[in-house]
Parts: structure tokens; C-alpha cells; sequence
């Protein structure tokens, strides 16, 4: 493939979290850039959260004309955009930037991301209870979509510390009018029930992701049925340990690369006007995530 020679007019964008390593969007965005052959160049910026404010600072400073924000900033980062989008304020969390002239602007795509990979899930989920497990900003980009878009009947938010999915809850009873939220710690046997009355399981903690492929998020239930459906947001392994096993029992299982490369299309069509290739991406992902 050839990409576009650097200049003085090559604009710069970032991704800015911690860690970075393992991020994929340097790869998915530069792919993208130089499929449309565009003069843009996507680099990954490891920011602890004590440096952020320096960073924003310099990214100003070096005029750059956007970039993501993952782990652990999304909700952080707010306060230092000069104004946000409908749906990033509802969310409470920015995972795109862009830089006009100096002004921050601050979006949320991963909620586009969440809809697109579940609209054709759409019949299947209004009424229904769904289980989340975490309660970071994955966490709020799902129970955004869900109680938009899907009109499911009750929310079970499922996480290790307990008091923050208290706080989400309440969050959203608030900001969205949604009563139908409940919380609870990712503690057995209780679970159990509520797990195998849910129809959407979706796992939002990083639990079975690379490296760790061999953890997941509900060791302790092993009671899937063909009558669910299991979302998982990682998408590195393409199939979890938790999507294996609800295999194997029969639900429907989605990974998380839809959403990854639907959130990427969106933040690419922002910073750039323009469409990008998403089913070439994708596949080229796929590859990827298979070597
Ligand atoms: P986050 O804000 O840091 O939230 C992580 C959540 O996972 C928290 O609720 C945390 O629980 C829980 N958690 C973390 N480690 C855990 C462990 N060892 N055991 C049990 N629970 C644990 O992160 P995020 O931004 O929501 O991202 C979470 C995952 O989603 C990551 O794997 C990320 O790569 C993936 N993601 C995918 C996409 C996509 O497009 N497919 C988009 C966004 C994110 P506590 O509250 O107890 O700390």
C-alpha cells in the first residue's frame, strides 16, 4: 500500500491513553488515510492521567486536528473541551476530539459504534432484562444505546467495585430517566438467575482480553441458552473465552471489532469529512487479529 509522503501539510492525529500499547487505531485509521489518500498521519500518545492537562496543552500548541481518547481518560477529558456533543453529555464520557482553531469539541462515537452492531438486534431486545458487566465508559456507551435505542425493560449493571456501579446507576436514573437500573457486585450465586434471565449479556470489562485470554467474566455461570444473545466489546482475541462458551451452549455471540471499526468510521468522517472504507477495513482487521 502506499501511504502518503509526510510534509508541512500532513495534519496529525492521536490516540491519548495508558496503557497504549495494544491499541489497534493507529493501524485501523492509518490504513484508512491511505486508502482515501489522504494527507493525514494517526500516532499513539502513552499519557498517565497526571499529564493530561500538559498534553492537551500540546496538542493545542502543535495545532494538531484531533484525536481518541481511551482508557483511563474518557470522562476526564470533558473538562478541558470547550463545548460537547448531545450524546458525549449524556454519556459523561469523550472518546473523539477535534480542534477547530484552537477550540476543543468533544464527541462520542462508541455509542454510534454500540447501535450499529446491535440494530439488528433490534426486535429482539425492547422488553427485555440485559446484564452489563463493568461500569466503565464501555459500560455507558451500551446502557446509553440501550435505553435510547431498545427500550429494554431492566439493566442489571454487574461489577467488581460495587459503589461505582451504584454511581452509574443513579447516573443514568437521573440524566435519562431511567428508573429500570440495578446494581450488583460480580459476586456469585446471586448472579446466576439473573444471568440466565437476561436476553443481551454484554461484557464490558477487559477481562479476557490479550493477554489474558483465559479470563472471563463469569467463570462461576456456565448456564447459556440458545435463546441469548453475548456481546463482548473486546475484540482482541476475536473470540473470547466468555464468547466460546456461550458458543458452545448455543446463544448468538457478537465481538467487539463492529463496534471498533463503526466508532473509528464515525471519528475518521469527523476529523475528515470524508467516508471511510469500512468494509475493507474491516477485513483487513480480521486478518490481522487471526495471525
Ligand atoms: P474502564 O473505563 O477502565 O472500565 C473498566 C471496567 O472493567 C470497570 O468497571 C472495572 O471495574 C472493570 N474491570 C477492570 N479490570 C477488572 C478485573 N480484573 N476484574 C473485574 N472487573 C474489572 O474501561 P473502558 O473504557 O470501559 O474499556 C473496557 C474494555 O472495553 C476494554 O477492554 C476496551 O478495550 C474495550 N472497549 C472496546 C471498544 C470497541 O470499540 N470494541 C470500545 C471501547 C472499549 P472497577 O470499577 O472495579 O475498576
Amino acid at each position: 500500500m502506499d501511504f502518503p509522503e509526510i510534509d508541512h501539510n500532513t495534519k496529525l492525529i492521536g490516540v491519548v491513553g495508558h496503557p497504549i500499547k495494544h491499541s489497534l487505531s493507529p493501524l485501523m485509521q492509518n490504513i484508512a488515510f491511505a486508502l482515501r489518500k489522504l494527507n493525514y498521519i494517526y500516532v499513539p500518545f502513552d499519557v498517565p492521567s497526571n499529564n493530561l492537562e500538559d498534553a492537551i496543552k500540546g496538542m493545542l500548541a502543535l495545532r494538531i486536528r484531533g484525536f481518541n481518547i481511551t482508557i483511563p481518560h474518557k470522562e476526564k477529558i470533558i473538562q478541558f473541551m470547550e463545548d460537547v456533543s448531545e450524546e458525549a453529555g449524556v454519556i459523561g464520557a469523550v472518546n473523539t476530539v477535534i480542534n477547530e482553531n484552537g477550540y476543543l469539541h468533544g464527541h462520542n462515537t462508541d455509542a454510534f459504534g454500540v447501535s450499529k452492531t446491535l440494530e439488528p438486534f433490534k426486535n429482539d431486545l425492547a422488553g427485555e432484562d440485559v446484564c452489563v458487566f463493568g461500569a466503565g465508559g464501555a459500560a455507558r456507551s451500551i446502557i446509553y444505546t440501550l435505553i435510547r435505542f431498545h427500550k429494554v425493560k431492566t439493566i442489571y449493571i454487574i461489577n467488581r467495585t460495587l459503589q461505582k456501579a451504584e454511581l452509574l446507576r443513579d447516573y443514568f436514573a437521573a440524566k435519562m430517566h431511567f428508573a429500570s437500573i440495578k446494581s450488583l457486585e460480580l459476586m456469585p450465586p446471586d448472579l446466576v438467575k439473573t444471568l440466565a434471565n437476561s436476553k443481551l449479556i454484554v461484557n464490558t470489562t477487559p477481562l479476557g482480553m490479550y493477554p489474558n485470554i483465559d479470563d472471563s467474566p463469569t467463570d462461576f455461570v456456565e448456564s447459556f441458552h440458545s435463546n441469548q444473545i453475548v456481546f463482548d466489546v473486546i475484540y482482541n482475541p476475536l473470540k473470547t473465552k466468555l464468547l466460546s462458551l456461550a458458543e458452545s451452549q448455543g446463544a448468538t455471540i457478537i465481538n467487539g471489532l463492529k463496534m471498533f471499526v463503526e466508532q473509528g468510521a464515525k471519528s475518521f468522517e469527523l476529523w475528515t469529512g470524508k467516508e471511510m472504507n469500512k468494509e475493507e477495513i474491516y477485513e483487513r482487521l480480521t486478518s490481522e487479529l487471526k495471525k
